[in-house]
């Protein structure tokens, strides 16, 4: 996987398995993309490519582009609130380098980690369609068969827990999401969960800094010893994202 190009220029690598900037196969989508081109010519308003390192050992699976962050800049995580919490917990647990600015020029550099979304382009009101979330998990699908060194996927919220569960070969009723929670996925890879860093859940104190820097503390430390039983399930646990 290549680091994201952020021309809006650029040619579609269709031949990469990548969506096409004009891709068309969730309509509603499609269209919000080409009235907010005509609204906003200057921003992205294209599929949000995946970002990161070539062999990763980590992905972090987002939901969605947000309207002032991905989607504007070409970027995830870059421009709107979820930034700074998602750029400064991964800088500061060494999992990515460089300072976040807001800016997709000069954004940190993700450092064996790669992060890939769900759902490829802006849902309006962050709410992509089950359609579309089934339409768009092939390009997650594509991403993850490409790292052949991943031994851990964390996922921001219920709709990135199913469509990671759903591609790395597990079973929902029985992967449940819940903050923290840890799932071994057949092939070995650990799912961890974690709530989403939106601005909603910041600022319902919904996810806490503490939280989320918990949730790469434990990745880390999948990483570096196997043999550590992971935290299972807590029955009755929220499933909000
Ligand atoms: S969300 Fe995914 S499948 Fe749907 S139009 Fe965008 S890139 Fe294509």
């Amino acid at each position: 996987m290549d680091i994201a190009t952020l021309d809006p220029a650029a040619p579609p690598a269709a031949s990469d398995g990548q969506p096409p900037r004009d891709c068309p196969r969730c309509p509603r989508l499609a269209g919000l993309r080409d009235a907010l081109r005509i609204e906003h010519p200057a921003w992205w308003n294209a599929p949000v490519p995946s970002l990161g390192d070539a062999d990763p050992w980590l992905a972090i699976v987002g939901l969605a582009p947000g309207l002032q962050g991905g989607n504007r800049t070409g970027r995830p995580f870059t421009g709107d609130r979820s930034g700074p919490l998602f750029w400064n917990t991964l800088i500061a647990a060494g999992l990515a380098e460089g300072v976040y600015t807001g800016r997709a020029a000069d954004g940190p550099v993700p450092a064996g980690v790669a992060i890939v979304n769900a759902v490829r382009c802006l849902p309006p009101e962050n709410r992509p369609t089950p359609e579309e979330i089934r339409t768009c998990r092939p390009f997650l699908e594509t991403d993850l068969a490409a790292m052949p060194s991943l031994r851990v996927v964390v996922a921001l919220g219920a709709v990135a827990h199913q469509s990671a569960v759903k591609v790395l070969g597990g079973r929902l009723p029985k992967a449940r999401f819940a903050h923290l929670a840890e799932h071994r996925m057949p092939g070995g890879v650990v799912l961890i969960d974690s709530y989403h860093c939106s601005r909603y859940n910041q600022n319902t104190g919904r996810l806490t800094p503490e939280m989320f820097a918990a949730v790469f503390a434990r990745a880390i430390e999948l990483r570096d010893n196997r043999t550590i039983p992971l935290v299972p399930d807590a029955p009755g646990d929220s499933v909000a994202g």
